[in-house]
């Protein structure tokens, strides 16, 4: 598969990889994994002159002072006078972090814990690029040539992909259209 510049579904740094490839590092895949399945804890919110400036989470009671103590006093300190925490039981604790975020909108948080709830349209982009790739060698009859690197690369007939251009364009305008009906484009006059 290609090589290309893919935005990590984890951290969102960006990242060369095959077109497939969903994490920059092990560490955003084992985290990832992790985060999905961890049910309770704790979600803190930091507050400044009564708002919440960052909201994060934390395993237990002991973990979340630490972790307040860095925020105040590490490499990057944040500017906080009071914060406020709660115990999550039940419930994904970085899906209760992520819905924290979206509604309180805190300066120091600088991307979303999970891509579960909330993706980003280029990370909804890439996984769209790779489906259009697969759907299109389904549908055309490839070409390849005999040496064995060769092998790998395939082609289709030009004459055939104009098709497919009309195909997927009038597939997306559809779906815009959708999603003017359900509310993006009343929101957007709301807010
Ligand atoms: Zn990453």
């Amino acid at each position: 598969m290609a090589i290309k510049t893919i935005s990590c579904v984890v951290c969102e740094v960006d990242f060369n990889g095959s077109s497939n490839a969903m994490y920059c590092s092990s560490k955003c895949k084992q985290k990832s994994h992790r985060s999905k399945s961890v049910t309770s804890g704790f979600i803190y919110l930091l507050k400044n002159k009564g708002k919440v400036v960052y909201v994060g989470s934390s395993a237990t009671e002991k973990t979340l002072k630490a972790r307040v103590t860095i925020h105040k006093a590490g490499e990057y300190p944040k500017c906080f006078d009071d914060y406020d925490y709660y115990k999550v039981d039940g419930d994904v604790l970085v899906d209760v972090e992520t819905e924290e975020i979206i509604r309180r909108r805190p300066i120091y948080n600088h991307s979303l814990p999970s891509k579960t709830l909330y993706t980003t349209p280029k990370i909804l982009s890439q996984a769209m690029i790779s489906m259009i790739e697969d759907a299109i060698k389904e549908r055309f009859t490839t070409y390849s040539l005999a040496g064995s690197r060769a092998k790998k690369i395939t082609y289709i007939k030009t004459s055939d992909t104009e098709a497919v251009k009309s195909d997927i364009l009038g597939l997306l305008s559809n779906k815009s259209n959708e999603a003017l009906n359900n509310g993006v484009y009343q929101k957007k006059n709301k807010g």
